[in-house]
C-alpha cells in the first residue's frame, strides 16, 4: 500500500531504490510500474497533493489517433491500460469512451482524411472510421454543413485526470512526500554520479534518479549538469458548466483545419486551442488571459453552430478558465530514458500527452530501467536526433 504524506525527522535520512522527483500524474504513473517491478520507490512532490500543477489543468482526453506509429503504439498500450484500470488498481478514473472526432472543411478534406486513416491502418490501428460529410452529419447533427470529411473512433475518450493521478498512486507500494521540494542532488564524492536527492527536510540516498517535474524538468536537469532542449509554452482550458444546447453524447469535436477542440463534460463542456504563444520560464501559477473564451468559442462555432447560440447568452459566471504550461522538446515527443550522467533518468515533456500517455510512458521508462528493452524499441530515448515533423498540436 502507498503512504501520502508529510515526512518529518523519522523518516530521514531516507533511502530507496529509485527516487521520482514530481508527483503529477507521470510521477505517479512511474511509482505504478517501478514498485510492481519490485523497486522501492520514494515519490517526492513540492506541493502538498499530487497532480496540482499541469496535470489539473488537463482536458484528460485520450486517443489513439495519431499519424506517427511510436504514438500509435504508446496509445493503443495506454488505452488498454485505462480500460482495465479498475481491475488493475481498484480506482474509477470516470472512463468515457465517446469517441474522437475529428473534422474539416477543406475541399480536399475527404482525400486527406483517407491518407490519415490509411496510414493509422498501416500502423496497426484499424478501427479508424473514415467518414463523408454528410455521413458524419448524420451520425452527428450539430455538425456545420460546410464540414467535408471526418474520422472517429469510438474507443478514444477521456477521463479524470485527478483520479488517475491518485490510482495509479493508491495502487502503488511506493511512498509519496509531499511538501518536500528537491533542492539538490546528492553526487558520489568527485564523480559526476547522482546518488540521491536533497531536500530541506534531509537527503534521500538512491542509485537511480528520475525527473518527472513537468515545467521544471530542465531546470532540475540543469541543476545535475545536463542540458535539455524544451520549451514551455502557455496553454488555456476554458470550461462551461451547464447548457441545455450541449449534447452529452458527443465525441471529442477537433477542427483539423484549426486545432479548435471542445467535449462535453457533466451537462456543460470543456474547450482547447494551441494558440501561438511565446516560450516561457516554468511557472508555479499559469496566468490566464480572458480574451481565450471569446476566441475558442468562435472557433468551435466553425465546425458546431450550435455553440453560436449559446455565446449570446454566455455570463462570465458561467465560464471557468485555467492555464498551464506544455513542456516539449523539438519532435514534441517525451523524453523517456538515462542521461549523459550516471543514476540521472528522465521520464518528461509529454507536452499535451501525459495524461493520455502516461501509463505506456511509465512502463516503457521502468522497462528501460531493468534493462528489459533495446535501443531499438525506445523510440524516445534522450539521446535520439529530434527529426522535427508537422504535428498537429492539440
Ligand atoms: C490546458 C492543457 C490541456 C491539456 N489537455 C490534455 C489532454 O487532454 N490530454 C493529455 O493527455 N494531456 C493534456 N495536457 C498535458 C498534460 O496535462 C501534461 O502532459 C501532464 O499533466 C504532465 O504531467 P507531469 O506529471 O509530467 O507534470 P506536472 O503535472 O506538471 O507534474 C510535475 C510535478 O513536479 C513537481 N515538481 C516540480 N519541481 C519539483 C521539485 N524541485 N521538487 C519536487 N517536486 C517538483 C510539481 O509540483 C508537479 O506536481 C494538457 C495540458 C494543458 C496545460
Amino acid at each position: 500500500m502507498s503512504q501520502i504524506f508529510i515526512p518529518d525527522a523519522t523518516n530521514f535520512p531516507a533511502t530507496a531504490d529509485l527516487v521520482i522527483i514530481g508527483g503529477g500524474v507521470i510521477g505517479a504513473a512511474t511509482a505504478f510500474y517501478a514498485t510492481r517491478a519490485g523497486m522501492r520507490a520514494i515519490v517526492v512532490e513540492k506541493r502538498a497533493a499530487l497532480g496540482e500543477l499541469t496535470t489539473s489543468a488537463s482536458l484528460a482526453a485520450f486517443r489513439a489517433q495519431f499519424a506517427e506509429p511510436e504514438n500509435i503504439a504508446m496509445m493503443q498500450e495506454s488505452i488498454a491500460v485505462f480500460e482495465n484500470f479498475a481491475a488493475l488498481t481498484g480506482a474509477d478514473i470516470g472512463l468515457h469512451q465517446q469517441g474522437y472526432l475529428f473534422v474539416t472543411t477543406a475541399e480536399d478534406g475527404y482525400a486527406k482524411c483517407k491518407a490519415r486513416v490509411e496510414l493509422q491502418r498501416a500502423n496497426g490501428l484499424d478501427d479508424v472510421e473514415l467518414l463523408t460529410g454528410d455521413d458524419a452529419r448524420a451520425r452527428f447533427p450539430y455538425l456545420a454543413p460546410e464540414i467535408t470529411a471526418a474520422t472517429f473512433r469510438q474507443r478514444d475518450g477521456w477521463l479524470s485526470s485527478h483520479e488517475l493521478t491518485y490510482g495509479y498512486a493508491r495502487a502503488s507500494a511506493a511512498q509519496f512526500f509531499v511538501d518536500t521540494p528537491v533542492i539538490g542532488f546528492c553526487r558520489d564524492g568527485r564523480e559526476a554520479k547522482i546518488v540521491g536527492v536533497v531536500t530541506p527536510r534531509g537527503e534521500i540516498r538512491a542509485a537511480r534518479v528520475v525527473i518527472c517535474a513537468g515545467p521544471y524538468a530542465a531546470p532540475l536537469a540543469q541543476m545535475a549538469g545536463v542540458e535539455l532542449e524544451l520549451q514551455n509554452t502557455r496553454r488555456h482550458q476554458l470550461t462551461l458548466g451547464k447548457h441545455s444546447l450541449i449534447p452529452r453524447d458527443a465525441p471529442m469535436v477537433v477542427d483539423l483545419d484549426t486545432g479548435a477542440h471542445w467535449r462535453p463534460e457533466g451537462q456543460g463542456a470543456v474547450f482547447g486551442w494551441s494558440q501561438p504563444e511565446p516560450p516561457s520560464e516554468p511557472l508555479e501559477y499559469v496566468p490566464t488571459d480572458w480574451e481565450f473564451p471569446a476566441r475558442v468559442l468562435d472557433g468551435v462555432a466553425r465546425i458546431t453552430p450550435f455553440w453560436n447560440d449559446v455565446i449570446p447568452h454566455l455570463k462570465r459566471a458561467d465560464l471557468g478558465l485555467v492555464a498551464g504550461q506544455y513542456t516539449e522538446t523539438p519532435d514534441l515527443n517525451p523524453l523517456i530514458g538515462a542521461t549523459q550522467i550516471e543514476g540521472l533518468w528522465l521520464n518528461c515533456a509529454y507536452g499535451g500527452h501525459g495524461v493520455m500517455m502516461s501509463a505506456a510512458g511509465a512502463r516503457l521508462f521502468v522497462d528501460w530501467l531493468g534493462g528489459k528493452i533495446s535501443v531499438a524499441e525506445n523510440s524516445f530515448r534522450v539521446d535520439r536526433d529530434f527529426r522535427v515533423g508537422e504535428k498537429m498540436v492539440l
